[in-house]
């Protein structure tokens, strides 16, 4: 099982939508997560939106388009005028680990700021209110 956020292994954490009612079928979905950071930055964002992601693909996109400069600093690391084929399997697998790393940097940060970009609006919308004597 993979983690929801990052993709690395899950271990032992997880979510699922208890607004669903008991016996419904949605409320068997459910994500597993390797940390409580990736947990609790998806539970915020599943909190935002009702259980329904907002456009995972254009996240996963940007989270492609920063591995490429920590791809190509190791590509450099490793010598550039090789061929894939001439890399080593040790070679092979530290571009892996540089392009999984910098994937999954990049989308627990992504949720980490859309959580707290959230939370900074509601807690401004609150004062607002509170301001005014709304609540
Ligand atoms: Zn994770």
């Amino acid at each position: 099982m993979r983690c929801a956020v990052c993709c690395r292994q899950a271990r032992g954490f997880g979510y699922f939508n208890a607004r669903w009612p008991y016996r419904s079928a949605a409320r068997d979905e459910s994500w597993q997560f390797c940390s409580m950071r990736c947990q609790h930055a998806f539970s915020q964002l599943m909190d935002k939106t009702e259980g329904y992601m907002i456009d995972p693909t254009e996240m996963e996109r940007a989270a492609m388009q920063a591995c490429l400069k920590p791809l190509g600093e190791r590509v450099a690391e490793l010598g550039i005028d090789q061929t894939l084929a001439d890399y080593h399997r040790d070679g092979v697998l530290q571009l892996i680990e540089t392009v999984v790393t910098a994937y999954q940097d990049h989308m627990v940060a992504e949720h980490e700021r859309l959580a707290a970009r959230e939370r900074a609006y509601f807690e401004a919308l609150r004062a607002q209110r509170e301001a005014v004597g709304q609540i």
